[in-house]
């Protein structure tokens, strides 16, 4: 027998800088971009909503590993679930089996969805969960178009890329996924005229989008479901990153009182521990595509069905409940953009807050005043969406808190905090971003001078 691998031990015993071996192996862009947006801390350990580096200091995760933590980090339930399913050497990935354990969480999924979808495909991420979906949807109307929205974002594989509704990302990767159509979000008109085409699979929408936080109202959605219905086209919901409580409802779609025919997620799904996605959809769709003994496996992933990503769903599903941390999301979202909103009364160039549950975005545009509305043009003029980072960098830097620039070109931030945030987190959040707003709005020139330099670096890196 060989000695165990002492994890601690080997930490202990390899001190490189993570910085170096990023740089060295990995994506030495990135290692830039921190550094340039002074995102370049090193964490050692991480608990809920914080997480620590080796001086002990804490950082405030409102990013949430891009909405993976819904229950914050390390949930100790999810790890001792994880740590069972470890322990009792269950019989993984026989593949020509029926094993329990992705049949209980599908039953799982499956009661907490709209009666119309009862059968669930497992994937290991969001994008794919979006290239079975419209596998799925092609398969079952015979159609090959897909219609998508501007500015969505669907993940970065060559079908949801195509899909993505901005250029960010492709140029260089194409020829992506053919007879992909983009169309407004909320202009129906454009919808009809695509759909009644008849050549259309599906339809595939974010009700949130994740890229600058843009929603419709209610009454958009169900005309949409009702076009999808009227030319038979798949009504695919992609809730990837809305889904399971992050909006205040265990899925998105019920604050509209949607009926989707197909609904993706991933994400928040397996507590942040082990990669899982999944797919619900009608049982009608399901028997199109697994239409017969032949064509069991005609989709399929070797990792999908996985025991700890279906143990760590189950025992994820079992602390969003317990903690009752939706509605807790629902409260904290709302006290969040009612104390966001009265920030947007007090600074010239925060203009919006917007959102449902912990989905929040905040959006800033040219302030009014003479002196920081030519600071705002000139850093605009050099870089567009600089002045967001102008806000996202000294929350990080000066307070110790992660957020993010909504999308590319845009000044909108947007939060993503796990969905325990009680009121030391809120206040915390609001408090530090009061001062990097005063410090904007009285023109500190430690701000300005900090996007002299983006500017410095992002024009000598090109
Ligand atoms: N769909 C949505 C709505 C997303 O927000 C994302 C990722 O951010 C994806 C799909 C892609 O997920 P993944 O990064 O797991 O492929």
């Amino acid at each position: 027998m060989i000695q165990p691998f002492n994890l601690k031990a080997y930490l202990d015993n390899n001190t490189a800088s993570p910085a170096a071996l990023h740089q060295q192996y990995l994506n030495h862009q990135l290692v830039k971009v921190l550094k340039t947006t002074g995102f370049d801390s090193d964490y050692v350990s991480a608990k809920g909503a914080w997480l620590y580096d080796e001086n002990n200091n804490a950082y405030l995760d409102f990013l949430s590993g891009f909405g993976v933590y819904a229950l914050g980090r390390s949930h100790p339930v999810v790890k001792q679930a994880l740590i069972d399913a470890i322990e009792m050497d269950l019989p993984n990935l026989v593949q020509l089996d029926h094993s329990l354990l992705p049949g209980l969480l599908a039953r799982e999924l499956i009661k907490r969805a709209h009666p119309n979808l009862t059968k669930v495909f497992f994937t290991n991420s969001g994008t794919e969960s979006i290239e079975g979906a419209i596998k799925f949807a092609r398969k079952a109307t015979s159609k090959e178009r897909i219609v998508g929205l501007n500015h969505a974002f669907h993940g970065l594989s060559t079908g949801s890329l195509a899909l993505n509704g901005s250029n960010e990302f492709k140029a260089g990767f194409g020829p992506l996924l053919p007879k992909v159509t983009h169309i407004e979000l909320g202009d129906l008109k454009s919808l009809e005229n695509q759909l009644k085409q008849g050549d259309v699979a599906g339809f595939v929408v974010e009700l949130i989008q994740g890229k600058g936080v843009y929603m419709a109202d209610a009454s958009y959605w169900q005309e949409v479901q009702e076009l999808c219905r009227k030319y038979q086209t798949i009504f695919i919901v992609d809730e990837v990153q809305t889904g399971l409580g992050r909006t205040g409802k265990f899925f998105c779609y019920e604050h509209y009182q949607l009926k989707p025919d197909i609904v993706t997620i991933s994400k928040a799904l397996s507590g942040g521990f082990i990669p899982v996605g999944a797919i619900l959809m009608t049982k009608e769709i399901h028997s199109k595509v697994f239409n017969s003994m032949e064509n069991a496996v005609v989709h399929s992933s070797t990792f999908g069905q996985n025991h700890l990503a279906m143990v760590a769903g189950l025992a994820t599903l079992y602390v969003l409940e317990g903690e009752n941390l939706i509605e807790n999301a629902q409260k904290a979202g709302e006290k969040l953009v009612e104390k966001l909103k009265k920030l947007t009364e007090k600074y010239e160039a925060f203009n919006d807050v917007r959102g449902l549950g912990l989905m929040i975005g905040m959006s800033f545009s040219e302030p009014k005043s003479l002196s920081l509305r030519s600071k705002f043009k000139l850093l605009e003029a050099a870089h567009k969406g600089l002045f967001s980072q102008l806000i996202v960098s000294p929350l990080y830097t000066k307070h110790r808190i992660i957020t993010q620039v909504a999308a590319h070109n845009v000044n909108i931030i947007k939060i993503l905090p796990p969905l325990i945030i009680q009121d030391k987190e809120i206040n915390y959040f609001v408090d530090a971003l009061d001062d990097v707003l005063q410090d904007m709005h009285k023109g500190n020139s430690a701000i300005y001078e900090f996007g002299k330099n983006l500017i410095k670096t992002a024009i000598t890196s090109r």
